[in-house]
């Protein structure tokens, strides 16, 4: 990390060492960072480790809330929202009511609102169902562990059975409310109703085994004590280390309200939004996300958090209750204009997300992709950015926002430099084999003759090593597969008979196991012993219009890093190794086995390829 920091509080610098040798902080170094008034220096940590993890990019999603009803069966202490029955500010919702709030423009509906006592089961269902069909373009978040809670008990039905129904309608995700924070003292003072953390995290780690990736909460700034708060992060950095379901965090900030708890206007201070904020995403090494949700920090202390650890604001929302029935005072909705403008006017790259996290739009200039995977680094660990934006994203959607002209250069997947080498101009660098990678894997129960006719799952964020896997299976074996794309993040592989993975995801599944699958075979060494040749699998380009100096200064930017990147092939890689626990060792062994400049051999076997892809696509 690139990062001077000029400490005011030395006993930061521990904390900051760490930090940068890629360890992991303990409850004493969260403590640490609480009882610090160096928040300025916190906060440097924290977007040193945001800049690492999402570069520029800072995302948010058009989105709705939708509170089906008030009227809920508990009476939480905090809650300024919930009604009982027969009360004058009770409403319910029909499913026509919600579907009216809804148009084409929404990218996700978020659900959660009260336990109703009357509403059947085919209710639910129904909603998520009828959603999904008005608005097939809309990815359904719905649900917090506790409202999953709640059906278990009254249909009486185990959770994992509520999650099937609810995911064969369409929910996709999970919201992450709920738990509040994960202290049984805090619950039984506050919400002695409502589900402890045990609860939470079954529910949570069975949709995520189930495919259902969800988000995860932080209540903050009533009666729970710096110890509770880090506490909670830590249990929640263990779960992930678990299933890896969790795609963003959420501090809270408490809205005291009528709820007694606080007077009623003392809201949390912005230095401590911030700083729970800059601790979050130091403390939470493993979840790629941490939001600063505007609606209750307000836009000025939410756009503050964009240089604190946040690279999320969540949406436009279109009309929430929940927070502003307890007295929050940012605007009930934001429009995509203003969200764009403030993540702008923090400096960073406005990224319009679906709910997974994959980038829809970009609306910034000097936009560079980066490849976030441990193969890519020599690139990147000493680029200069100058003038230029770094936007780490998947080869696959990075073709797609070039094709949108929303990229000016980046490290594209080959697939995507065949499909556009009208626009796109290759520079002599990029990523390619030299005979087995064990970063793009294909596990199955079954020899490769034996996936005739079955289904393989692709993970979904290449067009590169999709293609190669094809031209395996037909050209190589003879045989024809059905191939499925798997969303990106947490997926049940036991849908498939083989799953394909690339980058991080498949190191961890070589190192760690646990996929469900004996026999793993690396596609660049299937491709290696049976050509001689390296595989290419991504290549520099940049858009053919740029002007000849700044392809120039491209070329030249590339070139110094990739010398440094290169010299220091023994560490470059430790500390994003280290994220995806491999060891120094084994991340070094892992980048050595790459060529970062394309000779006439890679060019060949690219021309070879691409004859290869051709002749299966007219089979
Ligand atoms: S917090 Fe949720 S469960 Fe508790 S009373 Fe409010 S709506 Fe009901």
């Amino acid at each position: 990390m690139n990062t001077n920091i000029h400490f005011r509080d030395k006993n930061l610098h521990p904390v900051w060492d760490k930090v940068q040798r890629g360890e992991r902080l303990t409850l004493q170094d969260g403590l640490i960072l609480f009882a610090s008034p160096d928040v300025i220096s916190i906060g440097k940590m924290a977007h040193a480790v945001q800049r690492m993890k999402s570069g520029d990019a800072v995302y948010y999603v058009v989105n709705q809330k939708i509170e089906p009803t008030n009227i809920c069966v508990l009476s939480c202490s905090f809650c300024d929202f919930a009604v009982k029955q027969g009360s004058p500010e009770a409403y319910e919702m029909t499913v026509a009511d919600i579907l009216a709030k809804l148009n084409s423009d929404v990218h996700e509906v978020h659900i959660t609102g009260g336990l109703h006592p009357d509403w059947p089961w085919e209710y639910y269902v129904g909603m998520v169902r009828d959603i999904k069909k008005a608005f097939p373009q809309l990815d359904v978040k719905a649900f917090t562990a506790v409202e999953i809670d709640f059906f278990h008990k009254k249909f009486k039905m185990p959770i994992a059975e509520v999650l099937r129904q609810l995911y064969d309608a369409g929910l996709r995700t999970m919201p992450g409310g709920g738990a509040e924070v994960f202290s049984e003292r805090v619950r039984k003072l506050l919400f002695n109703q409502k589900i402890g953390a045990k609860t939470w995290f079954d529910v949570h780690t069975t949709a995520h085994r189930m495919g259902i990736p969800s988000n995860a909460t932080l209540l903050y700034g009533h009666i729970e004590t710096y110890e509770e708060r880090v506490g909670h992060m830590l249990r929640l950095r263990e779960a992930q280390d678990q299933t890896g379901g969790f795609l963003s965090f959420i501090p809270l900030a408490f809205q005291p309200g009528d709820t007694g708890i606080k007077p009623k206007n003392e809201f949390t201070s912005a230095i401590e939004d911030l700083k729970t904020i800059a601790v979050s995403r130091l403390m939470l090494d493993n979840v790629p996300h941490i939001k600063a949700y505007w609606v209750m920090l307000t836009e000025e202390v939410a756009s503050v958090a964009l240089n604190f650890g946040a690279d999320d604001m969540d949406g436009t929302v279109g009309g929430e209750k929940i927070a502003h029935d307890a007295g929050a005072v940012s605007p009930m909705a934001m429009a995509k204009e203003k969200l764009v403008k403030i993540i702008t006017d923090a400096g960073k790259i406005p990224v319009e997300r679906d709910v997974y996290y994959n980038a829809l739009n970009v609306d910034a200039a000097n936009v560079i992709g980066q490849i976030p995977y441990l193969n890519s680094v020599p690139f990147y660990a000493h680029f200069e950015q100058r003038q230029f934006k770094m936007l780490p994203i998947a080869p696959r959607r990075m073709g797609v926002l070039a094709q949108k002209g929303q990229i000016d250069a980046g490290l594209f997947s080959l697939m995507d430099y065949f499909a556009q080498e009208e626009s796109l101009e290759a520079a002599r660098f990029g990523i390619a084999s030299r005979d087995q990678v064990k970063s793009v894997i294909l596990l199955t129960n079954e020899g490769w003759r034996g996936l005739h006719g079955k289904t393989i799952g692709i993970i979904d964020d290449t067009a590169t090593s999709v293609k190669l896997l094809q031209v395996l299976l037909e050209k190589k074996y003879g045989v024809k597969a059905n191939l499925e794309r798997m969303h990106a993040g947490v997926n049940d592989y036991s849908r498939y008979d083989a799953v394909m993975l690339i980058g991080d995801a498949a190191l961890r599944a070589v190192k760690e196991g646990g996929t469900g699958f004996y026999l793993c075979y690396d596609l660049a060494k299937e491709w290696y012993d049976w050509q001689k040749m390296p595989f290419v699998f991504a290549v520099w380009a940049y858009r053919r219009t740029l002007p000849p100096e700044r392809k120039a200064e491209l070329n030249e930017l590339i070139d110094t890093a990739l010398q440094r990147g290169e010299a220091e092939i023994e560490t470059v890689g430790a500390v994003h190794g280290r994220r995806i626990h491999l060891t120094p060792e084994e991340s070094a062994e892992f980048l050595q086995g790459f060529n970062y400049r394309l000779g006439d051999r890679e060019q060949e076997a690219m021309r070879l390829f691409k004859k290869l892809i051709e002749e299966v696509e007219v089979s």
